[in-house]
């Protein structure tokens, strides 16, 4: 075992438990913020210190926000008429970056999966019918993701809100199957919101 200094250790052992960081990346990012500017170093923890401090969740669409109503659900250019409900909030990041959608979001925080034990009552469900008693919604878009769970989430919101007299489409096919909607790359999302179909 070699021995490092217990601060760059620290930090590789910190680096190395993000998503899709291994132990060698880790290294690299360590000493890579060891050698850069000291302002640098610190506008990173800085930032990291206020994702935690400075973020709420909207209490109308689920999205993690600066304000509650967040900036989206408060904006007057957004067209009210029309929600897309997604996953996760990263989800309305991927959107929001294809300048294609102009209403309103709901973000569920995760999918229907019975293997994990996630029913409806663990998921912005009911919140979302709520929404759409009282707010003038003429069409909710399923925005789950195309695999097994977002598909099995997008019909059971389906079913529930079909009734209501409500149009619900889905996002065209054409994204990767089994993929993540945060992954699809803008082209492809831009073509599954326009050729979105009623459900
Ligand atoms: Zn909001």
């Amino acid at each position: 075992m070699l021995t490092v200094a217990a601060p760059i250790a620290n930090a590789i052992d910190a680096f190395s438990r993000l998503p899709g960081i291994g132990p060698k990346t880790a290294a690299r990012l360590a000493f890579y913020l060891l050698r850069a500017p000291a302002d640098e170093a610190i506008a990173l923890s800085e930032a990291i210190r206020e994702l935690r401090e400075r973020t709420i969740f909207c209490q109308r669409c689920f999205n993690i926000a600066e304000t509650d109503p967040c900036a989206i659900c408060q904006s007057q250019e957004r067209d009210r008429q029309i929600i897309c409900v997604v996953e996760e909030p990263s989800d309305v990041l991927a959107i929001e970056r294809t300048r294609e959608f102009k209403g309103l979001y709901h973000v569920l925080h995760g999918a229907i999966s019975p293997m994990d034990g996630i029913g409806p009552e663990q998921l912005k469900v009911a919140e979302l019918l709520a929404r759409l008693n009282v707010e003038p919604v003429a069409e909710v878009l399923l925005a789950t993701n195309p695999n097994l769970e977002g598909e099995a989430t997008a019909m059971y919101l389906a079913r529930l809100i079909g009734p209501l007299g409500i149009r619900v489409t889905r996002l065209a096919h054409g994204l990767p199957v089994g993929g993540d909607l945060e992954y699809a790359d803008e082209v492809t999302l831009i073509r599954a919101l326009a050729g979105r179909h009623t459900m």
